[in-house]
């Protein structure tokens, strides 16, 4: 387990498209407890594979009952629209109101390979959609409706 360094907003890694996980190893188990550690570290509601420099699609998110690890992860469901504000670990200093769906279903694998799938609406829905966008390298400030000053 270790802290890894995150990529911020100007490094081309981060626009990106990662690649499908094929290989349920020992590897992919490191990275993704090392991500829950970094993202931990920084208070982050959420981290993909691509913010600590791996082309992996998968990312982790901080839920009730602990970090869940969601690995080639695709929306398959979204119903209705909310306006919220959002950051990103990789994009220090910017805020933003956002329109995202209000209830989303993401189908994901768990480290072994399994298949699960995910309702999730409010903060989490954001989340899983700002999450799977780094995978195909957007970074939530192309999603801005309106900015945030950061003193507010
Ligand atoms: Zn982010």
């Amino acid at each position: 387990m270790a802290i890894r360094n995150i990529l911020k907003k100007g490094d081309d890694l981060l626009l990106k498209k990662s690649r499908e996980v094929d290989r349920f190893d020992a590897r992919l188990a490191m990275l993704l407890d090392d991500m829950a550690d970094t993202m931990r570290a920084e208070n982050g509601a959420g981290l993909a594979a691509v913010q600590v420099g791996v082309l992996k699609r998968a990312f982790v998110a901080e839920t009730e009952n602990g970090v869940i690890d969601m690995v080639n992860p695709l929306l398959i469901y979204r119903e209705g629209v909310q306006e919220e504000g959002e950051g990103c670990l990789s994009v220090p200093g910017e805020y933003g109101i956002t329109s995202r769906p209000a209830v989303v279903k993401v189908k994901a694998q768990d480290r072994k390979g399994k298949w699960h799938i995910y309702k999730a609406e409010g903060l989490r829905a954001r989340c899983f959609c700002h999450e799977i966008d780094h995978l195909d390298g957007i970074l939530f400030t192309e999603r801005i409706i309106r900015r945030i000053p950061e003193e507010e």
